[in-house]
């Protein structure tokens, strides 16, 4: 080839050549031929299926034709060069051109087809034999859609088909275009749908959308900084910078071993396998155009892929997204995650019929997870009023559970979020939603979370119960009603490797028993088969009319019954659960913890801290000489909070104006280290 030539080809055909070998990284030969064989028998002569409805039509046929494109170009597969295959192919072309099928879903007709027919057309391209020039002009002409800019996600799965379509032509206007809308999205947008200030990720309004539409997003940026690495196109560094902090430091810490946290799936969480989190060799793919962090991305591919434990190279850490209501809490042991809703956010959605009963789920979900697959493909047996974490009615049957509107409801409270140094944190619901009221807030440490309730109040006709985990049930469920109990009136139990301390007693049901339900149940596009699953389940019962109630458990992942009747209760001090001031001090690391939903004053044992404005305040090193004071204004109003602090290891009472931080960081945390 000529140097002219060479130039003009560029970069088009190596873009073509990366996408082909990314469309074959996962083909397995064997399975994909009988598949595809499967196919050949029952198509119709003119090139339809007649089990594929062409009414409303989804993924078939043009994922059958794609696969049958694949098997075609591969030297390994039997089916390799096949003419009757390739009849088959450019017949079934042929019928969809003519059919021109619409969905009433617009993401499948600007998206998926498009999509679909471009990688089809790539793969065949690379056929010993090709498509008749005519049907595949045809075809890139149908690829031809608007592109609707400033969309997150759906505006780069969008611009993918523009890159097929601008490298199958050789067009270089269209190539522009294609890659500046497949990089648009990776920008901070306060507010607006995509990455937030805070590291978490919005759509459909401010909802967190981390590992949903986040999802897509980070797949979509990925596979373009990948074809178009090295070229005129390549990846600006400050967007690079952008791609990487959300992948390292929000997205793949929400996938534990090889499981999403459920809390960021969003409606997704309603459909088969959605926590299985397969990365797709999204991970290898961004080391190829980010070496500088290649160690991280190996150690990340080690453990989602099952290779490596779920805790290899897990380092601890605590976020808290304030921009979301998300709390992500991470130890080598364990994960452990809070989703709750504010005035300034939306509910998780129900859309399009999906996600039916996940109502609660953001009055405080908590994602418990050690192995990973704590959870993985329970949901259609769930009791829906009796997710993790949460405080709701318990109703007889799924209604109470229904979310009645569809797409996005704020939330109903604005004192609701967390304090965090990155390493441990306190974080706050105030429920006020389906005539329940309560004070929650949770307490991370290494070892253990201190859950606390209080205020709860309800004029239902129904229980209030308080969730603490609904998951697989894996082995034998340890507890204090079949043992020797350990403290006067407390109640413990271990399961899979999670123990429960509820340390002042209460009502505590445990059941460990099989569930039935059907995907369907919680997503009409899902199978009708009806499942019955073992779970375990663990919850406090407030019963009818509580007023007032409250409740006290620990949760302390990695550990067994004897490790739990070790394990020394004494370091955690409940120094107040109130519907004014929850507190908790934890003697073995030196911390205090504290959510003022009133400003006010809580003294113990030679501390005394006064705030003159509802907040929430951490300090380290409390009986140190150098302590720090970490605070936070949930509400996010509060531009000063003055602290008053008198502490076992200073001589005088400190007086602390706490500047906060304001504008998209309001909500944030503020540090003040304390001096003598
Ligand atoms: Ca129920």
């Amino acid at each position: 080839m000529n140097i002219a030539v060479k130039a003009q080809n560029e970069p088009f055909n190596t873009i073509l050549q990366r996408i082909n070998n990314d469309l074959q990284t996962f083909v397995k030969d064997k399975p994909l031929a009988d598949e595809v064989t499967r196919y050949l028998k029952n198509l119709n002569t003119d090139g339809s299926w007649q089990d594929v409805n062409y009414i409303d039509v989804q993924y078939d046929p043009l994922k059958r034709i794609k696969d049958m494109a694949t098997v075609y170009i591969r030297p390994s597969n039997k089916l390799y060069n096949n003419t009757e295959l390739h009849h088959a192919i450019v017949k079934t072309l042929q019928n969809w051109l003519d059919q021109n099928p619409k969905n009433k879903n617009w993401w499948y007709n600007d998206i998926f087809y498009p999509q679909a027919i471009g990688q089809t057309l790539i793969l065949m391209r690379n056929a010993k034999t090709g498509l008749p020039a005519e049907l595949e002009a045809a075809l890139i002409k149908r690829m031809i859609r608007r592109l609707k800019t400033g969309d997150g996600a759906n505006t780069s799965d969008e611009a993918l088909h523009y890159l097929y379509r601008a490298c199958l032509t050789k067009n270089k206007a269209t190539l522009d275009s294609a890659a500046r809308y497949l990089f648009e999205p990776i920008a901070v947008a306060d507010g607006k749908e995509g990455v937030q200030v805070d590291g978490s990720y919005y759509q459909h309004g401010k909802q967190q959308a981390i590992a949903s539409y986040g999802r897509v997003f980070a797949g979509n940026s990925v596979n373009a900084g990948f074809y178009l690495r090295d070229t005129e196109y390549a990846l600006p560094k400050d967007q690079l910078a952008i791609l990487v902090d959300y992948l390292k430091n929000t997205f793949l810490k929400t996938v534990r071993g090889s499981f999403y946290d459920f809390n960021v799936r969003g409606r997704g969480i309603s459909r088969k396998d959605s926590l299985s989190s397969g990365m797709g060799g999204m991970v290898s793919k961004i080391k190829r155009f980010d070496p500088e962090n290649a160690a991280y991305w190996d150690a990340s591919v080690k453990r989602t892929s099952g290779a490596e434990p779920p805790d290899y190279k897990i380092t601890s850490a605590h976020n808290q997204f304030w921009k979301s209501e998300y709390t992500l809490h991470l130890r080598p042991a364990y994960t452990f995650s809070v989703q709750t809703a504010s005035t300034r956010t939306l509910r998780t959605e129900r859309g399009n019929n999906e996600n039916i009963l996940g109502k609660f789920l953001p009055d405080g979900a908590t994602n418990i997870q050690r192995s990973g697959s704590e959870y993985a493909n329970l949901m259609p047996v769930w009791e829906w009023d009796k997710i993790p974490g949460t405080t709701s009615r318990d109703y007889p049957d799924d209604y109470g559970a229904t979310v009645l509107k569809e797409w996005g409801i704020p939330g109903t409270t604005k004192f609701v979020g967390g304090v965090s140094d990155g390493i441990y944190g306190v974080s706050c619901y105030d429920l006020d939603y389906d005539s329940v009221q309560a004070k929650k807030a949770w307490f991370f440490f290494d070892q253990e979370v201190v859950c606390l309730g209080a205020g709860i109040n309800s004029n239902a006709k129904e229980n209030i119960t308080t969730t603490i985990n609904q998951a697989w049930l894996r082995g034998e469920v340890a507890s204090s009603n079949g043992a020797q109990s350990t403290g006067k009136n407390e109640i413990w139990a271990v399961h899979d490797s999670i123990g429960y301390i509820f340390p002042q007693g209460g009502n505590v049901e445990i059941s460990n028993k099989a569930q039935t339900g059907s995907w369907y149940r919680i997503n009409h596009f899902q199978s009708k088969t009806e499942l019955k699953h073992n779970v375990f389940k663990i919850w406090l019962n407030h019963g009818k009319n509580p007023q007032h109630a409250s409740y006290q458990y620990l949760v302390v992942p990695g550990i067994d019954a004897a490790g739990l009747k070790k394990y020394n209760r004494s370091m955690i001090q409940v120094l107040k659960n109130t519907d004014e001031l929850q507190a908790v001090k934890h003697t073995g690391l030196d911390m205090l913890q504290a959510v003022f939903y009133k400003a006010g004053t809580l003294t113990a044992n030679g501390l005394s801290l006064q705030v003159d404005q509802p907040c929430m305040v951490y300090i380290k090193d409390l009986n140190g000489k150098n302590p720090t004071l970490y605070i936070a204004d949930p509400a996010q109003e509060n531009a000063i909070i003055k602290v008053l602090l008198k502490l076992p290891g200073l001589p005088k009472t400190k007086s602390i104006d706490c500047t906060l931080p304001n504008g998209a960081f309001a909500g944030a945390t503020a540090s003040f280290n304390i001096k003598e």
